[in-house]
C-alpha cells in the first residue's frame, strides 16, 4: 500500500536519473531542472497561505538568486521585486556586509543564550544602536524570531505591565478588522483576517476588534476622508466604554495596514487614537513590522503619523530578511515597570540570537550610514508616489493610490469615481497579480488592492520600470474584465 501521489513518483523518477539526491551539492542552487524542483516541491513542501492542490497543479516558480532589486528564477527570467520579498528586504539583495557579518559571527560565537545571567556582544551592540535609532523614549528591546512572536511578546509584556500596576483586571486588547499581526495563535487572533479566524477554533481570549479606517471601501458617500477616519478612531472610545476602561489593557494597530491593503488613514486618525488611549490609560501598541526601518521615509511609521506608542513590534526590515529576527521596543515607562518588578517569565531559545543580531547590526548600519532612509524621504519616496499618481490619474479601473515613501496601494475599482468596487474583488486582484507575474514584476494583491513595497535602495530608473510594468498589468486587467 502506498500513500504516494503521482507527483512523488514523478519526483523520485526524475531525481534518480541524477544518481540519487543525498550527496548532491546543496550550494548549487541551479543543479536541478525546473521540472525536478517543481516535482520535489509539490511532493514534500507545504507552502504558507496556499491552496496546495491548485499550486501543485499550476507549478511553483523557483527563485534561485537575487541582486539589488532583481530576482532570477530557474528558467533564467529576471524579475523586478516590487515587494522586497515580503516587505522585508530593505537594503536590497546581495549585500556582502550582511553575509560577512553572519559568517564572522558564526565562527566567533554561533549561539549562546541570554536566559541565565549571560549576554554577548552582538545583542548588546544591537540594543544600543536600536536605542539610538528609535525615538528617545525607546531604550529597551526584547528579542524573538519573527513579527508574530513579537506580537505574542507584546501581549505578554502588556499583561505583565498591568500586573505590576496592580490592575490585573485590565486584560482586554483591542485590535482592528483586516489588520495583520502574524500567524501564531496570538498573532492570528490579534489580526482581523476573517479567513484566518475561520480556521482557528481556538483563539486567544479577551481580544476584540473594531472597524478599520478603510476610506475607499467603507466610508459613506457623503463622508470626507477626515470625518471618516475620526469616526473610525472614535469606535475605540466606544469599545473602551463598552468593556469598561478598567478592563482594557491595550490597543494595537499597524500605523498603516500592510497586508490588509496598504491602507493609510487620514491625518485625523492617529492623533484621535492617541488621545483616547491616554484618556483611558490604555497602552498604545504600534505594530511596526512593515512600517519600521524606513518604509515611509521616516525610520518608524508612527513618526510619519506623528504619535507616540508605548510598545513597538519590529521584524522584517530589522535584518532586511537576511536571517529571521523580531523584537519589541518598550517605552521607558513600560520598561521601568518590568525592570523594577521581579521575574518576567517569557523567552525564546533564540532570543537575541548572536548571528541574527550581528546581521541586524550590519543592516541598520547600512540603512544609517548609506543614508538609505533619508533618500527614501527626500528623493525616491516622493518620486515613486508622484509617478504612481501621475500614471494612474483617470485610469478606468484605478480608484485611489495610497501610501508614502516606498510603499503604495493601488485600489482597483469598477467605477473609480463613485468608489464602486468590483463585485468579486479578489478575482480582479488575482488576475492583475498574474499579469504582473508573467510580466516579470512582483506585485502583490490584497483583495482588489495591488501592493508595492520595493527594496529601499530602488533607483529612479528601477521605479520607472516597476510603475510601467504595473501599468501594463493593470491595463491588461482592465481589458480582461471588459473595461477599456
Ligand atoms: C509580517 C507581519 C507580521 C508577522 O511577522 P512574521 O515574521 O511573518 O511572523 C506582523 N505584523 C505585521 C504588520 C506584519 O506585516
Amino acid at each position: 500500500m502506498s500513500h504516494k501521489t503521482e507527483d512523488v513518483m514523478y519526483a523520485e523518477k526524475e531525481t534518480s536519473q541524477h544518481g540519487g539526491t543525498k550527496d548532491a551539492p546543496t550550494s548549487q542552487a541551479t543543479s536541478r531542472s525546473t521540472a525536478e524542483y517543481r516535482a520535489l516541491d509539490a511532493a514534500h513542501h507545504i507552502h504558507p497561505f496556499s491552496d496546495m492542490g491548485s499550486l501543485n497543479r499550476a507549478g511553483t516558480r523557483v527563485i534561485v538568486k537575487a541582486q539589488g532589486v532583481y530576482l532570477w528564477d530557474s528558467e533564467g527570467n529576471k524579475i523586478i521585486d516590487g515587494m522586497a520579498g515580503l516587505w522585508c528586504v530593505n537594503v536590497g539583495y546581495g549585500r556582502q556586509e550582511l553575509a560577512d557579518a553572519a559568517f564572522r559571527q558564526m565562527r566567533e560565537l554561533p549561539y549562546y543564550n541570554t536566559f541565565f545571567k549571560t549576554t554577548h556582544p552582538p545583542v548588546i551592540e544591537l540594543s544600543a544602536l536600536l536605542a539610538e535609532l528609535t525615538p528617545a523614549p525607546f531604550n529597551h528591546f526584547f528579542y524573538c524570531n519573527s513579527g508574530s512572536e513579537g506580537n505574542d511578546t507584546v501581549l505578554r509584556i502588556v499583561h505583565q505591565y498591568w500586573a505590576t500596576q496592580r490592575q490585573p483586571a485590565r486584560k482586554f486588547v483591542i485590535a482592528r478588522k483586516n489588520a495583520y499581526h502574524g500567524s501564531t495563535i496570538a498573532g492570528g487572533t490579534l489580526g482581523g483576517m476573517a479567513y484566518m479566524h475561520e480556521q482557528m477554533p481556538s483563539k486567544v481570549e479577551n481580544i476584540v476588534h473594531i472597524d478599520q479606517p478603510y476610506f475607499f471601501g467603507e466610508a459613506a458617500s457623503d463622508q470626507t476622508a477626515e470625518e471618516f477616519a475620526l469616526a473610525r478612531a472614535r469606535q475605540l472610545e466606544a469599545k473602551i466604554l463598552e468593556l469598561g476602561a478598567d478592563n482594557v489593557a491595550a490597543f494595537i494597530g499597524e500605523p498603516f495596514q500592510g497586508a490588509g491593503g496598504v491602507i493609510f488613514p487620514a491625518d485625523t486618525y492617529w492623533p484621535e487614537i492617541e488621545r483616547i488611549c491616554r484618556k483611558y490609560d490604555v497602552l498604545l501598541v504600534a505594530d511596526e513590522v512593515i512600517g519600521g526601518f524606513g518604509r515611509t521615509g521616516e525610520w518608524f511609521a508612527h513618526q510619519h503619523f506623528r504619535f507616540e506608542p508605548d510598545l513597538i513590534t519590529l521584524a522584517k526590515g530589522l535584518t532586511s530578511g537576511y536571517v529571521p529576527m523580531g523584537a519589541v521596543g518598550l517605552h521607558d515607562r513600560v520598561a521601568r515597570a518590568l525592570i523594577d518588578n521581579g521575574d518576567f517569565n517569557h523567552g525564546l531559545t533564540y532570543s537575541g540570537h548572536p548571528v541574527a543580531a550581528a546581521v541586524a547590526l550590519a543592516n541598520l548600519k547600512l540603512l544609517r550610514d548609506e543614508r538609505i532612509v533619508e533618500r527614501v524621504k527626500v528623493d525616491t519616496g516622493p518620486y515613486f508616489q508622484k509617478k504612481l499618481r501621475e500614471t494612474f490619474a483617470g485610469h478606468p479601473i484605478v480608484g485611489e493610490i495610497s501610501g508614502a515613501g516606498l510603499v503604495a496601494g493601488v485600489q482597483l475599482a469598477e467605477k473609480p469615481l463613485e468608489r464602486k468596487r468590483f463585485a468579486n474583488g479578489g478575482d480582479v486582484g488575482t488576475i492583475c497579480r498574474d499579469f504582473c507575474f508573467n510580466g516579470n514584476l512582483i506585485m502583490r494583491a490584497s483583495g482588489d488592492r495591488m501592493l508595492l513595497s520595493p527594496p529601499l535602495v530602488v533607483s529612479r530608473p528601477e521605479i520607472d520600470e516597476i510603475v510601467s510594468k504595473a501599468e501594463a498589468a493593470i491595463d491588461a486587467t482592465a481589458r480582461q474584465v471588459g473595461i477599456r
